[in-house]
């Protein structure tokens, strides 16, 4: 079993905080081990909880229809949440909630090592944007340390609210090219001295 698997394992087990205890089951994510794309929802709601699986129900769906207009299937990327357990009646999570789960969701970029982290929503936003808002920031990368991450709204929120739709929709466009981007830095990075110096 890869170290993913038995993290996600313990994660399916967890007791560490309240939500334990109503969760039909617990979501962990999904995804390759070695994704370049890691993308982080907030917490799986109703149909999340059933399955196990992020990202299944409507959100999900249009998630999904999202990846595709950059031509990728959730198959190429990773997919979780802050909260790897549903809030009673979708509910907001709560501080000590998020503090106890914290520890799984950074294991898992450790683990995965992603080039760059989509936050969704707000929630996830405040991994590498804490205090900031979300309207001001979407869709431009940070970089905080060895991570990059590029917000975006919640599909959620752009389904009820369709004046976010067409944000969320452009922001994912700009992704292809964030990466692209990531990518010739790090071989950069990578290039022996010699051949560096000789431009
Ligand atoms: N919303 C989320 O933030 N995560 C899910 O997994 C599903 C809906």
């Amino acid at each position: 079993m890869s170290e993913l698997e038995s993290l996600n394992d313990q994660i399916r087990r967890c007791r560490a905080c309240r939500l334990c205890q109503a969760r039909g089951l617990a979501v962990p994510g999904e995804g390759p081990d070695d994704a370049e794309i890691m993308f982080v929802g907030e917490a799986p709601g109703f149909h999340e909880d059933r399955q196990g699986r992020p990202f299944v129900g409507a959100a999900g769906q249009f998630l999904e229809q999202l990846l595709a207009s950059i031509n990728l299937s959730r198959r190429d990327v990773y997919i979780c949440n802050v909260i790897k357990c549903r809030p009673p009646n979708n509910r907001e999570p709560q501080p000590d909630e998020l503090a106890a789960c914290r520890p799984y969701l950074d294991r898992q970029i450790e683990l995965i090592k992603p080039k760059l982290i989509v936050t969704l929503g707000r929630f996830s936003m405040q991994l590498a944007f804490s205090g900031a808002k979300i309207s001001r920031v979407h869709g431009i990368p940070k970089r905080v340390g060895e991570l990059v991450y590029f917000p975006m709204f919640h599909p959620a929120a752009a389904l009820h609210q369709p004046r976010y739709r067409a944000s969320i929709e452009q922001d994912m466009l700009k992704i292809p090219q964030v990466l692209a981007n990531l990518r010739s830095i790090e071989s950069e990075e990578s290039r022996p001295p010699q051949q560096l110096s000789l431009f």
